[in-house]
């Protein structure tokens, strides 16, 4: 797939995008550009059906279907969007304030004094003082070694908020190094909807990339950090990553 030519790709995409947007391939913002697009999932909706995971390869397979059967598939589930104004969507539907959670949770815990060592039978957790049955599926697994289950010391809720606390402090750490005190988007200047960029390695060996934490701490242990990754916003990474180049430049 990443052999096809960059004609054929834009010919594709712009055929995709007008069938997912109403007849005309554009973003609700206004946006055009075949290279900053894409095709949004309504509600986090996924296919029913093995489809390709990126999204490149899922647009080409949606229409060759089109092309054998006549129909665009899930039109009620996908729709034409940009990447900046779809991430906005996904990180507006995410829990928007862990911090301001794991507060709350742990003054409810002292208001219903539920703090103190763990009774027989159940599990504390060290954050919120919330009291588990032992073994509950639900207490997050730290591993599980010869048969024996060893549990993490927070229950689920805290512990998904305080790994979104912790990538949101590496992304910020990431952000100051790679963009300064003002990070902005080497290539519109647009501040926000900003993503990492890879300088090198352009296209390809996506997949084998690491992402979210593990990027970040990658980046944050490599010497010469500043002149393998940049900040750009995710419209002219994706740009660059799936076309080589950003309609900005041309
Ligand atoms: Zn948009
Ligand atoms: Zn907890
Ligand atoms: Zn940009
Ligand atoms: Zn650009």
């Amino acid at each position: 797939m990443s052999n096809m030519g960059r004609k054929e790709k834009l010919r594709i995409s712009a055929i995709v995008f007008t069938a997912y947007g109403g007849g005309a391939s554009s973003c609700e913002c206004g946006g055009t550009a075949l290279e900053f697009l894409t095709l949004h999932h309504r509600g986090g909706w996924r296919p029913d059906r093995r489809t390709p995971n990126k999204a490149w390869q899922f647009r080409v397979w949606l229409y060759r279907h089109h092309e054998r059967h006549g129909v665009w598939l899930w039109t009620e589930h996908l729709e034409t969007m940009c990447h900046c104004c779809n991430t906005g969507k996904g990180a507006d539907a995410a829990s928007s304030d862990p911090e301001a959670d794991l507060a709350a949770r742990a003054a409810r815990a002292v208001a219903e004094g539920r703090l103190g060592p763990p009774a027989d039978g159940e599990r504390r957790c060290l954050t919120c003082g919330g009291a588990w049955p032992e073994n509950d599926v639900e207490f997050p697994i730290n591993k599980t070694y010869k048969g024996r289950r060893y549990f993490k010391s927070h229950c689920r809720p805290c512990y998904n908020a305080n790994e979104v606390l912790e990538e949101r402090r590496l992304l910020a750490e990431v952000r100051r190094l790679l963009g300064g005190a003002n990070p902005a988007c080497e290539c519109c200047g647009r501040t926000d909807r900003l993503a990492t960029h890879w300088r090198d390695g352009l296209d390809g060996g996506q997949g084998t990339r690491k992402d979210g934490k593990k990027l970040y701490r990658l980046i944050l242990r490599t010497p010469d950090a500043v002149s393998r990754w940049g900040i750009m916003c995710h419209n002219c990474n994706c740009a660059l990553r799936d076309f080589g180049e950003c309609p900005h430049r041309r």
